[in-house]
């Protein structure tokens, strides 16, 4: 990459507050001017939106989003960060800054607040450490949210977006795909980054379902089941179910539910679709 002047801008305004990149909060400045503006564009912001960021670092992509949305809420755990913050978005009257931790905050009260309730979009460099906590957060507190567009490592985006049968398909291609389409944007290498990742990484938009894809009666059972076979990746579906504590699924009782449904009793979970895991949640059901 060509030094830009968003990656001077950057070391400069370490240097001038004698900020020191925190490891621990996965800190990895985006300076790529390109890649910031591919993700201002795959997110899709418009004057009626109030943008949610996560860890909005040094501010220069909270500054873009500010200059499209109507709001941007960015929360940061750094409290070293805040007086960088309050200098860099000085020129924004729409950015309000909240020195917590994502994964401790209420989110829903934030969007209740901040806008009222209605949907947010999610914009984020994500920090690396915690990718799936925040992700699933975002999802199970049911936050309501139009969108999520967010940095993340490579392999983390090709598991959330991998199909049956494939190496990457897990539990978070399941959880991911219940709530949402996702869509990878842009591949990004460690270069565009300051300091650089030890990691390839990916763009990915989710674009939340305004109705999940299956229906299913307890939300509760069927992430118990998909987590239940995947915890035991090699084990077939039957033993990994019916091992599982706090199921309560004899092994008996998931051979038949198999039967029913047509399924081979060696089947793996890695080679069921959301739809089999919904049907095989159902036919558990107690
Ligand atoms: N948005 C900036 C950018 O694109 O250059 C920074 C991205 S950096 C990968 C991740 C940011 O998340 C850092 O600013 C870090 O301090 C912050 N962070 C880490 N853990 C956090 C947490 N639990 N809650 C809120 N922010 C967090």
């Amino acid at each position: 990459m060509e030094e830009s002047g968003i990656s001077r801008a950057t070391v400069e305004i370490m240097q001038k507050h004698d900020f020191r990149v925190r490891k621990k909060y996965g800190q990895n400045f985006l300076v790529d001017p390109r890649v910031l503006n591919k993700i201002i564009e795959a997110a899709d912001i418009r004057r009626e939106d109030c943008v949610l960021e996560i860890g909005p670092g040094l501010g220069t992509m909270t500054a873009l989003l500010a200059q499209r949305a109507g709001r941007v809420v960015a929360v940061e755990i750094d409290k070293m960060l805040m007086p960088i913050l309050e200098e860099t978005l000085s020129g924004y009257d729409n950015v309000i800054l909240i020195n917590d931790d994502i994964l401790k905050v209420d989110m829903k009260n934030i969007v209740e607040a901040y806008n009222g309730g209605r949907p947010v979009k999610v914009v984020a460099n994500l920090p690396y450490y915690i990718t799936t906590p925040i992700i699933m957060a975002l999802f199970e507190s049911h936050v309501p949210l139009e969108s999520v567009t967010v940095m993340v490592q490579k392999e983390v985006a090709d598991r959330m977006k991998a199909e049956p049968g494939t190496k990457d398909y897990g539990a978070l291609s399941l959880a991911v795909q219940y709530h949402a389409r996702p869509e990878i944007v842009a591949n990004v290498p460690p270069n565009c980054f300051i300091p650089r990742p030890g990691v390839g990484s990916a763009v990915i938009r989710l674009s939340r379902h305004k109705e999940p894809p299956v229906r299913v009666k307890d939300e509760t059972m069927l992430f118990a089941l998909i987590r239940a076979s995947f915890n035991q990746r090699r084990k077939t579906l039957v033993n990994a179910v019916s091992n599982a504590q706090g199921l309560n699924v004899t092994k008996e009782q998931a051979l038949q539910a198999l039967e029913r449904l047509g399924l081979s009793p060696s089947v793996r979970g890695e080679e069921l679709s959301l739809e089999q895991f919904s049907m095989l949640a159902g036919e558990l059901q107690p």
